[in-house]
């Protein structure tokens, strides 16, 4: 009589590849960094492919340095932010101007976001976690929660022409051919992209918010950017394959 066995432990559930058929992409989040922190390896494999991304951010990141005062703060962010869009193959960057840290919730953000996507006529959206937590009980900062909501009801919202008539009053015709709304930094992702190609560009990426990131850690701003998005990418690719990924919670619309 042979003893019983323990359990084999139980796999996590696979992720799915990214749709992969669609040409425009616009990428809506709350702070420079956001982006080059969440998925700009998946970004870079985009653009290789010859995909359109565009980058929108509601606020410019001004109160995000404790030793550098807004005024001065706000514009050295968006020139680093420019630059690290840039290395991942993206040259359209807008700042909607909303306040760093006090960024609401409401019509009015909502509003912001839908005219954006009816500018940029994008197939897939992408954003960073709305939810309360990140993965864990690591509270999450309402900017996130406040723009990663705002950018899944505004893809709705771009396509309705009656929910903000002022838009196609000024040139904006409703868009409703937003696919899906991705959001980057889920602790409950579906699908992925493999983080291979595009992860040295993501580091240098990152590395563009230099002056974010030496106010951040006194840690090396190389081995930072380049130990953070690789512990992220291989723990994702445990759910990909093994394959170093960016994983995504993917909303159908
Ligand atoms: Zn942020």
């Amino acid at each position: 009589m042979t003893e019983p066995q323990p359990d084999p432990p139980v796999a996590p559930p696979q992720l799915e590849p990214m749709p992969e058929d669609w040409r425009r992409a616009l990428a809506v989040v709350a702070h420079p960094d956001d982006l080059e922190y969440g998925c700009a390896a998946a970004v870079a494999a985009w653009t290789d492919a010859g995909k359109q991304v565009a980058y929108v951010l509601a606020t410019r990141g001004e109160a995000g340095i404790d030793t550098l005062e807004p005024e001065r703060c706000g514009p050295l962010r968006e020139r680093e932010q420019r630059a690290g869009a840039a290395v991942v193959g993206v040259s359209v960057v807008e700042f909607l101007g909303h306040r760093d840290g006090v960024v609401a919730y409401g019509p009015a953000l909502r509003r912001d976001i839908a005219a954006a996507i009816r500018r940029h006529r994008p197939e897939l959206v992408v954003t960073l976690n709305h939810r309360d937590t990140w993965d864990g009980n690591a509270w999450n900062t309402p900017d996130h929660v406040a723009v990663g909501r705002a950018t899944l009801d505004a893809a709705a919202d771009a396509g309705n022409r009656w929910i903000f008539p002022e838009l196609a009053a000024q040139g904006l015709q409703p868009w409703g051919g937003v696919r899906w709304v991705a959001v980057a930094g889920s602790a409950t992702p579906t699908h992925a992209v493999d983080a291979r190609p595009g992860l040295e560009r993501a580091v240098r990426s990152l590395l563009e918010h230099r002056t974010y990131i030496e106010a951040l850690t006194d840690e090396d701003p190389e081995t930072h950017a380049r130990g953070f998005l690789t512990r992220v990418a291989t723990a994702a690719g445990e759910r990909f394959g093994g394959t170093p990924a960016v994983a995504f919670e993917l909303f159908s619309r």
